[in-house]
């Protein structure tokens, strides 16, 4: 192993004491932040904790919610996803109305405060389709928030009815959306893109349908996937490109990175990708985004992409947030994670106290409840 250098140390000392004085990271810097070795990565970690605790304070917070996968059934086919099916596969499922409102009334005596809804693209979906799902949440449990798709679904129902992205996005609303999710992000360099999900969005839509959600006053989440066979260049792109964003709507409520479950991944399997990022890099990865990222308060930890021992570590190295008790989760576990069901608060709060933490939760938009 190469020894490090005290030069190197110094260089990323000085860095890191700058950004503690508010300079504001470039690109280039997250490239030399997010390819350090051995204990640098502490100390890259411990100044995005102070970070933290500057910005947000002590509390490690989490969101009582439940997925409802309405349908594995996808037009497409990402090399990153063991989770579509199409038609005939003998584990393929499509839920309706009744089947969706009886998950959303469990969610409710669970005391869910959000029902998190994203999808396979149906190949009879379109625009209506979308209405129609947050509707039957809406009446079935009209007290908890709907966190719903994503700009590649918007695209696809708005495209297959002959609609702008932007109508839809006000359709939703009107029919109950409380907030939308910022998946389908994966990493937004176009080249990428073209090796890991040909069939989506490119990333100039992406954005677009996040800034139409922002000026509608639809709040998402930003996320990231990262581990399979991106640069750390492009990791350093996509974070400018959510800051941008955020500078001009401030629409993001949080940042959630999302470590590539690999498993049983086409992607993976056909060697085209890594099997995943390692423990070193999924804790700069939250560290650096807390660094880079200073107009995103929250910086989620996902407990069920990068398990829960490693997720604790996370919260300190720039995490604040546990993410949701994931009643019901399915997309991660198509693609072979572990970690994937419930996790009861009594763990999270174990974990958080553990560190010294306080667990609080929230609400979807980062009230305390
Ligand atoms: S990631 Fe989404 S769009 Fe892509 S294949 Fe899976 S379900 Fe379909």
């Amino acid at each position: 192993m190469n020894r490090i250098s005290g030069q190197e140390a110094r260089k990323i000392g000085d860095l890191l004491d700058e950004v503690r004085s508010g300079h504001r990271l470039t690109e280039e810097e997250v490239v030399t932040l997010m390819d350090v070795r051995g204990r640098l990565v502490w100390e890259v970690a411990a100044a995005a904790d102070e970070v933290r605790e500057a910005k947000v304070g002590d509390a490690v917070t989490f969101v009582r919610n439940q997925n409802i996968n309405v349908t594995n059934l996808c037009i497409n086919r990402c090399g990153f996803c063991g989770y579509s099916r199409k038609a005939g596969d003998p584990d393929a499922f499509s839920f309706g109305k009744t089947e969706v409102q009886a998950k959303a009334k469990l969610a409710e005596t669970r005391k869910v405060t959000e029902i998190c809804t994203v999808s396979g693209l149906h190949p009879d979906f379109d625009a209506d389709s979308y209405i129609d799902i947050v509707t039957w949440i809406h009446e079935a449990a009209p007290s908890v928030h709907i966190h719903a798709s994503n700009p590649m679904e918007v695209a696809y129902g708005a495209r297959k009815s002959g609609i702008t992205t932007e109508d839809l996005l006000a359709c939703m609303k009107e029919a109950g959306l409380g907030s939308m999710c910022g998946t389908a992000a994966e990493i937004l360099v176009d080249d990428v893109r073209a090796e890991i999900c040909p069939g989506k969005i490119r990333t100039a839509e992406w954005i677009q349908i996040v800034k139409e959600a922002h000026s509608l006053g639809i709040p998402t989440t930003a996320t990231i996937m990262y581990g399979h066979c991106e640069k750390i260049r492009d990791r350093a792109r996509h974070l400018a490109i959510l800051r941008e964003i955020q500078d001009e709507t401030g629409g993001f409520t949080e940042f959630v990175p999302l470590s590539f479950v690999h498993m049983t991944t086409p992607l993976w399997r056909q060697g085209k990708a890594r099997a995943g990022a390692t423990g070193r890099e999924d804790l700069l990865m939250i560290a650096v985004s807390r660094l880079f990222l200073d107009n995103i308060p929250h910086i989620q930890v996902s407990w069920v992409k990068m398990g829960l021992k490693l997720a604790g570590l996370a919260l300190i190295a720039g995490g604040d947030d546990i993410g949701g008790t994931m009643f019901e989760e399915s997309i991660s576990k198509g693609a072979g994670a572990r970690d994937t069901d419930y996790l009861d608060p009594a763990e999270m709060k174990r974990v958080a106290e553990d560190l010294g933490r306080t667990l609080r939760q929230r609400t979807t938009l980062y009230e305390f409840v």
